[in-house]
């Protein structure tokens, strides 16, 4: 009886000691994992991206790189290819839905690194989708690798480049802003009111644009029959300007400002009746497309000079009104650019910041929106 007690006992000393070893391998590997987990963590790779790290076996190569969000997304997508996972560290990450499967396809189609990450960076997750299963095309380089391009464009910088032979920089932005469409024709539509606006021939204003803060121009500097509306921020900034004006004798006024959509209409009628098709189409904005809509213009006057243009305060506004946030929108040395004949008269306000990057580059706010502030 004694013996075999013995015996019991040892059989179960030896599952236990056997129990205890798979505890501790099964706790050493756990604390291994949970270690590699948060070292990966705190390199800036997701739970869900460490985790695949590891079980494909990629820690070592992961830990070398550092952090890279473009290898965070790859290994947290279905579609991480092992085979370009030296690519995947090269391409500038976007954020984009379907980011690594774009990836993947354009390396299959022989884009190179470089190639890759200009055409995810130069277009959104619509755009290089449809892209993506194109075969492949040329010149991806020259056009993209300008900081404004577009992706969506390219098809557009090609026939352009073609047609006009331009260099690949003045291509990008004459495309961009539509100068390879006829004026007027399928214009882009915007209906929500913003301070930057840019409306020109190929830009209208929808009857739904309204401004959302209208003041009236006080009447001592209006010149005009009736109540001149601006949006509050530019009546501001033109009473300041006015004032130091003044301090060098000049009387500066407002002949118009604020127009909305049906005012237009109205004046386009009025003419229409007046002296007819002809003479709307050559002269008149149609609605939509005149910046008065915007309310962020004016038309200056001077109190005692009737044509502005051969008064002291044209010379003073040409001088001085990009100080107070103020631009000549259709300067005569760019009507090819803006489409229209020089307005001695018509003001934009853009803010001086903007105001003057415009005077110290001699460019349009034209080509000033489309390199910086359209997306
Ligand atoms: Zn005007």
């Amino acid at each position: 009886m004694k013996k075999k007690k013995l015996k019991l006992r040892k059989g179960a000393q030896k599952k236990l000691i056997i129990l205890g070893a798979i505890i501790l391998v099964i706790v050493l590997i756990l604390g291994f994992y949970f270690t590699r987990i948060n070292e990966l963590h705190s390199l800036g790779y997701s739970k869900e991206a460490a985790k695949n790290i590891i079980f494909k076996f990629k820690y070592s190569y992961v830990r070398d790189i550092g952090e890279n969000k473009t290898l965070n997304a790859a290994f947290e997508s279905n579609n991480y290819e092992e085979k370009n996972l030296d690519s995947y560290v090269k391409i500038n990450y976007q954020n984009q839905k379907h980011l690594i499967s774009n990836i993947n396809k354009l390396l299959k189609k022989g884009y190179s690194v470089d190639e890759v990450s200009l055409i995810i960076d130069k277009g959104d997750d619509e755009s290089v989708t449809l892209f993506a299963k194109r075969d492949k095309v040329k010149y991806i380089e020259e056009f993209l690798s300008v900081d404004y391009a577009k992706l969506a464009n390219y098809d557009r910088y090609v026939a352009y480049k073609e047609k006009e032979n331009d260099d690949a920089e003045t291509t990008v932005l004459y495309v961009n802003m539509d100068f390879d469409k006829e004026d007027y024709v399928d214009p882009l539509v915007i209906d929500e009111f913003d301070d930057y606006v840019l409306v020109n021939k190929h830009r209208q204003l929808s009857s739904l644009y309204v401004p959302d803060d209208l003041v009236t121009i006080d009447a001592d500097y209006v010149k005009a029959d009736g109540d001149i509306e601006i949006e509050r921020n530019v009546a501001q900034a033109f009473y300041k300007m006015a004032e130091a004006a003044s301090e060098d004798g000049m009387e500066l006024m407002v002949s118009s400002g604020y127009r909305s959509y049906k005012d237009q209409e109205e004046v386009t009628n009025t003419y229409l009746e007046l002296y007819g098709q002809n003479y709307v189409d050559n002269y008149v904005a149609k609605p939509g497309f005149s910046e008065h809509q915007t309310a962020m213009s004016l038309d200056i006057a001077s109190k005692s000079v009737d044509t502005f243009v051969n008064s002291d305060e044209y010379s003073w506004m040409m001088d001085n009104a990009y100080k107070y946030g103020f631009i000549l929108r259709y300067p005569k040395s760019k009507e090819d650019i803006t489409g229209y004949k020089c307005e001695a008269w018509h003001y934009r306000y853009v803010g001086k910041k903007i105001a003057k990057y415009i005077k110290e580059h001699n460019i349009t706010y034209d080509e000033y929106y489309v390199m910086f502030l359209d997306d």
